[in-house]
């Protein structure tokens, strides 16, 4: 099939690009809060879409018959896939779906630098660059883009894996320190075989899958050994890579709307990668050595009573009052209530204790839930106000000032084993330190541990007391009871 746009001119496609730009850009400032957040999506993604249809107006990229059966074909999968699939993915999974999605981004890079390599194959074995097809500035920049898109697409999928516990949780490494030599060697011979590739070879179709495969073995063996409770961090560094990755195969192909959304990609991602390893006391560098939440996990939860000492169970009613008699609460929300959708019953209980003049505050650990803003989302969808959310390092030196810390469905968040036990995989990681509360009521269903798989000590606290069942009954009981009193 002939392309209808063939003709169109190229002014007319770059005024679109520029409209493309401007609209994600604008569309992301809308991703600074949770109120324009919604907004903001829908404006960069008519962004991408002007994009996507720019790109399909520049006819000449296409060769060949059959050019736009093939785009149409792969537009009508993509949709099948990516529409149920945002439609129907629980917000708990929200993760591993960014993670899945943006390691197909980093597929596709490096599927278009084999197509490209293979468009420019020769057969009768001269070097393409020698023939004049690419100068080697498109080398560089498209092999670059087939390695760390390669790394990124079997990489997250591991992460995929993880997450959705088709994988275990626990850090899967070699013994000794051949996983770092493994891991530079195999970063040895993807380089190695793009420095061959770039210099000239009769054997391209070889060294690029040479490439592919040694990244691709490499992105399996960087995200296998990292822990379960890491893979925050992990993904938004995927993230990043796939945008970079993307950013230079637009340069190879001389694509701008590659070139702009791929770095805004690995910019963000990056930035994201920083703030979120602060946030859990990881060094990035550590994370690419392999080196990461390395540590086995230790045994899930003790049972009352068990190793980790003794634990005071409540109920509903004795909190509610505990609650309404204090001058300062704050709520320390985690996966669980994200599990039980707690979070309007929770809106309810705030509203209860401030009609009794109680003063409540919300503490947000960065990774709280199973993604970066998990609850922020999830407060601002119940209309929670923004102004009673405090930020970790807002709310931890007020624990000490706050009379009852209720933490619901949140339990790696506020394990102090981060701060006093050395060996704790998670030793380190930056808490909201609720043990420094005058009294704590934890709501959560069992002893069960959270995703880090290790118990948490803050349960045998003398001053915790635990109240179990499910977070959405639980709150909604305690705000009937406040509400009574
Ligand atoms: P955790 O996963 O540590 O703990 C959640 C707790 O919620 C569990 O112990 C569980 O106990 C309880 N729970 C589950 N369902 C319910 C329910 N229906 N009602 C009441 N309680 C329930 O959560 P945190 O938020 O404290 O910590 C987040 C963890 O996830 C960290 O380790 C973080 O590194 C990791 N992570 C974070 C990501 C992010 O970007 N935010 C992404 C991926 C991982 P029980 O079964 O007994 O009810």
């Amino acid at each position: 099939m002939a392309l209808p746009f063939a003709v169109i001119g190229v002014n007319a496609i770059d005024a679109l690009y520029i409209v493309a730009f401007i609209l994600l850009v604008y569309g992301m400032t809308g991703l600074t809060g949770p109120r324009t957040a919604v907004r903001g999506n829908k404006i960069a993604a008519v962004g991408m879409a002007i994009a996507v249809i720019a790109t399909l107006l520049r006819g000449h990229e296409f060769h060949g018959s059959g050019t736009w059966e093939l785009i149409l074909l792969g537009v009508a999968i993509g949709t099948a896939i990516g529409v149920p699939a945002a439609r129907n993915v629980r917000m708990t999974a929200m993760p591993q779906m960014v993670a899945i999605f943006n390691g197909v981004g980093g597929g596709a890079v490096a599927l278009i630098a084999w197509v490209e390599y293979r468009h420019g194959f020769v057969p009768s074995g001269a070097h393409v660059a020698a023939a004049g097809a690419y100068p080697l500035r498109v080398e560089i920049f498209e092999l670059f883009g087939a390695i760390v898109g390669s790394v990124s697409f079997w990489g997250s999928n591991i992460a995929f894996g993880k997450l959705q516990e088709i994988l275990p949780g626990r850090p899967i490494k070699l013994p000794g320190a051949s996983q770092p030599v493994l891991n530079l060697g195999l970063l040895v011979i993807a380089v190695a075989s793009a420095v061959i590739l770039c210099a000239g070879t009769h054997s391209q179709a070889l060294f690029i899958l040479g490439i592919l495969v040694a990244a691709a073995v490499l992105g399996n063996m960087v995200v296998l050994p990292i822990g379960g409770a890491d893979m925050p961090v992990v993904i938004s560094l995927l993230n990043a890579f796939t945008g970079l990755s993307a950013a230079a195969t637009g340069v190879a192909l001389g694509n701008t709307v590659m070139i702009v959304a791929g770095m805004i990609v690995g910019a963000s991602g990056t930035i994201l990668t920083n703030l979120m390893a602060k946030a859990m006391n990881r060094s990035v560098p550590a994370i690419v050595a392999g080196g990461f939440g390395g540590a086995v996990a230790a045994p899930a939860g003790a049972g009352p009573g068990g190793e980790g000492g003794t634990v005071r169970s409540t109920t509903a009613q004795d909190v509610a009052i505990q609650l309404s008699y204090a001058r300062q609460v704050v709520i320390a929300p985690g996966y669980g209530m994200a599990v039980a959708q707690a979070q309007h019953a929770v809106r309810e209980l705030e509203r209860a204790l401030e009609a009794k003049g109680v003063e409540v505050k919300f503490a947000i650990h960065p990774v709280a839930g199973r993604m970066p803003g998990h609850m922020n989302v999830l407060l601002a969808e119940a209309d929670v106000p923004y102004e009673l959310l405090r930020e970790m390092d807002e709310i931890n030196p007020e624990f000490p000032r706050t009379d009852v810390t209720l933490v619901i469905g949140a339990n790696d968040v506020t394990n102090p084993a981060a701060q006093d036990q050395p060996g704790s995989p998670i030793y380190g990681m930056p808490i909201l330190e609720v043990n420094k509360s005058g009294a704590v009521v934890v709501l959560k269903r069992s002893m069960a541990s959270g995703f880090a798989g290790i118990d948490n000590p803050l349960f045998y606290d003398p001053k915790t007391s635990m109240l179990f069942g499910d977070a959405k009954a639980s709150v909604s009981e305690i705000a009937a009871e406040v509400q009574a009193l």
